[in-house]
């Protein structure tokens, strides 16, 4: 087994208790690597380190060019080792290599050179006030900043937060998922080449109630970006309220893909089957699982989505063939398991798939120990069920008919979720008006998931706040100061704001 290591003030070190945590390859189900079940002793570590980083290291002081061509050697850096970190995180957390080799390593490489780019460019503003003052704003770092990462994206969180996070002057403390660490502690070891302070980025490898909880109350930590579950994200809110901290939340979702009769249903039927039936088998926060379609080719189009889902390849992630790798861990293929029999128990009806392990992989297969589930439609009139309503976070998609464009947008908005939505239709008015009225971060019209790190991204309601990504991701990792300067011949005396009778000189 290999065993990965933290990395605290620039070592690498096994946790303080000298515990470990198993890590299995969800493809066989076989343990693989070892990892640190750190806890608060080790956070109090990271803590120190990062404190010291932050306070002596020169990062915060470097001429901002120079901040950006380091950054942009840890996007070389990144290319550079492709194949070993997308090897890792294949085994790992199952995501398929035509994903994490081909797509997502490569995409980390240029999100960080954007957010390299952004590093040269924190601009306030100054502020026409009165003739004899200068009012100006500025951004400045938050200084101790942390980020808790869910398992399904380990590697393109990882950079992109880091990334932003020291972009902006912090130092940062990461506490990966617990079931999808290797990855991330692997990929600490770019940062011993790079001209980047140790102490500046730690990681702390256990468990959510343990290093999670501690990272979350601590009071050295001034900000906490929270990738994850909406129940979790609750959880934090709780903790941060120890010393006010800022939260960037990023949270579920369980997004409507909507289909009127006028769409090109050959698009949308692949655009639903890509939104929701992805390479890591629907273990996505933007995942389309909620598939409205109107009732005059609801027929046609779930025909249609059949075809699509017949052809995907479910299997070894490592394999080129395989369409859909396994589910990342045992105890989320439990869940979506218990989803399939709570659909079927509640009346939703099974319009393909359903299959897992035990009915796809043969006897004789070394995948006969992983965690398998097909592409799966449920179909429904209700969307009150708990299939239509709870984030499955598996292949498994609900298809729910409407009648008309109100009744499209009642159904779409009904959810405590606000996270993404997809239109499907050739009018253009129709377009326009759907994206104004739908309740959610991001609208895709006529495609489904597309992502670019230029676009803000951050979900509504119940699905977070704060918003990552876009020209002003950085201000999410810095607080903003505003200078009043008196530039006047006269000393104004104090005085509320916009009071009148303060002198002009
Ligand atoms: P999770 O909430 O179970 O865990 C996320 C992280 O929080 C893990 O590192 C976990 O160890 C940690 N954690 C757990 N309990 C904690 C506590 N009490 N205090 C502090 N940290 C704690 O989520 P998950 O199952 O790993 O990931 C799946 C979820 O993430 C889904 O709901 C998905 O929609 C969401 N997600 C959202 C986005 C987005 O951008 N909105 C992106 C990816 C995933």
């Amino acid at each position: 087994m290999e065993r990965f290591l933290n990395y605290i003030g620039g070592e690498r070190r096994a946790a303080r208790s000298e515990q470990w945590l198993v890590s299995v390859d969800p493809s066989t189900g076989e343990p693989w690597a070892e990892v640190p079940d750190s806890d608060s002793t080790d956070v109090e570590d990271a803590v120190a380190a990062a404190s010291r980083a932050f306070a002596e290291s020169d990062w915060r002081r470097i001429p901002a060019a120079e901040r950006a061509a380091r950054l942009r050697s840890l996007a070389d850096s990144v290319e550079a080792n492709a194949e070993r970190l997308s090897d890792v995180e294949t085994r790992d957390n199952g995501r398929p290599l035509r994903e994490t080799r081909f797509s997502q390593i490569p995409g980390a490489a240029m999100q960080i050179r954007y957010l390299a780019g952004l590093s040269e460019d924190i601009t306030g503003s100054t502020l026409n006030i009165r003739p004899d003052t200068m009012a100006y704003t500025m951004w400045e770092p938050v200084g101790v900043v942390a980020v808790i990462i869910p398992w399904n994206g380990p590697l393109p969180v990882f950079f992109a937060k880091v990334t932003a996070a020291l972009a902006a002057g912090n130092a940062v403390i990461v506490k990966p998922a617990q079931q999808a660490t290797a990855s991330i502690l692997e990929a600490t070891k770019l940062f011993d080449d790079l001209d980047i302070p140790a102490g500046l980025v730690n990681v702390v490898s256990g468990r959510g109630a343990s290093v999670g909880d501690a990272i979350a109350g601590h009071p050295g930590v001034g900000k906490i970006s929270f990738t994850g579950s909406t129940e979790t994200g609750r959880r934090i809110m709780q903790s941060a309220t120890v010393n006010i901290k800022n939260l960037l939340l990023e949270l579920g979702g369980k997004s409507p893909n909507i289909v009127f009769a006028d769409a090109d249903l050959d698009a949308a039927a692949a655009g639903a089957a890509a939104g929701i039936f992805t390479p890591n088998a629907g273990q996505a926060c933007v995942a389309g699982s909620r598939i409205l379609v109107e009732s005059a080719v609801y027929d046609e189009f779930v025909a249609r989505l059949a075809k699509h889902a017949e052809n995907i390849v479910v299997g070894d992630p490592f394999d080129p063939d395989t369409g859909m790798g396994p589910i990342a861990n045992g105890s989320q293929y439990e869940s979506i398991r218990s989803y399939l029999d709570v659909g079927r128990s509640e009346g939703a009806a099974l319009e393909f798939g359903g299959r897992v392990t035990e009915q796809l992989m043969p006897e004789s297969s070394r995948l006969r120990g992983g965690y398998f589930v097909e592409p799966t439609l449920f179909t429904t009139d209700r969307n009150s069920l708990r299939v239509a309503r709870e984030e499955i976070f598996g292949p498994v998609a609900v298809a729910v008919p409407f009648q008309h464009e109100e009744d499209a947008v009642r159904i779409a908005n009904d959810t405590e979720y606000g996270l993404a939505a997809g239109v499907w239709t050739e009018d253009l008015r129709r377009a326009h008006r759907m994206t104004r009225r739908l309740q959610a971060g991001v609208v895709w019209v006529n495609t489904y998931k597309a992502m670019h790190w230029a676009l803000p991204f951050g979900g509504h309601k119940h699905s977070g706040n704060g918003t990552a990504g876009g020209p002003t991701a950085l201000h999410e990792w810095m607080n903003q100061k505003s200078v009043w300067m008196n530039v006047g011949e006269q000393l104004p005396p104090a005085a509320p704001v916009g009071d009148s009778r303060l002198p002009i000189k």
